[in-house]
């Protein structure tokens, strides 16, 4: 069981998370937005058209389970549906992260998400049992929590095609790590294709190295 943070903790979480994502470059201006539950189901959500680098614990809302404000000043992001359906996709979710990782997205872009599902990243097989993507939604509308639940109940990172990624985890540091991983996934891919020419010309780890590594550092499938 994750450990549940108090509102207190949680807001201090956020705040790292927020700082980190804008330092590692994973989202510009006033891109993205980080969210936890707090016990009661009440959420702690960073306002719309925030800086992620300059947010403070006092700036973030206190919002109800269906993503109502309920204190803090500022507007809820329209991205918070995408939120409220990773909480409601897993009940040990407790933090989301919503960014927009350059190359990550730039992999969308060139139509090629699909290779952060094929067996060439130790740990992006076994960690996060592969990185799936959803088609492109207008952002901030119902259409992208309803095409990212359904993969959001059995994986920890999701791609936003031509829009960005989505992260849940057990605490905000951690989905924020989540998303740091991904990006760093799509750097070694990236430099990884150049070198050798093509995505196709990319090694992929046989049938028996995956059961081999699944066995030995596999992810629990909830
Ligand atoms: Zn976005």
């Amino acid at each position: 069981m994750p450990l549940l943070l108090s509102e207190f903790d949680l807001r201090k979480s956020i705040v790292r998370a927020c700082r980190a994502l804008h330092a590692r470059g994973l989202v510009a201006a006033f891109d993205g937005n980080v969210s936890g539950r707090l016990p009661s189901g009440n959420l702690i959500v960073t306002p719309a058209g925030a800086s992620k680098g300059d947010v403070t614990e006092d700036r973030l809302l206190l919002c109800s389970a269906e993503g109502k404000r309920i204190r803090g000043e500022g507007q809820v992001s329209t991205e918070v549906g995408l939120h409220l359906a990773a909480y409601a996709a897993r009940k040990e979710t407790r933090a989301v992260v919503h960014a927009h990782p350059p190359l990550a997205c730039a992999f969308t872009f060139a139509g090629a998400e699909k290779v952060f599902l094929e067996p060439i990243l130790p740990e992006v097989v076994a960690r996060l049992g592969g990185i799936p993507s959803i088609p492109y939604a207008t952002p901030g509308s119902a259409d992208v929590g309803r095409l990212a639940a359904p993969l959001l109940a059995k994986h920890d990172a999701v791609l936003l095609a031509q829009h960005g990624a989505v992260t849940a985890g057990p605490d905000p540091w951690t989905a924020f790590l989540y998303m740091e991983k991904l990006e760093h996934a799509a750097a070694i891919l990236k430099a990884a294709s150049e070198l050798a020419g093509s995505l196709e010309g990319l090694k992929r780890l046989t049938p028996a190295q995956v059961a081999d590594l699944m066995n030995t550092y596999g992810r629990k499938k909830s």
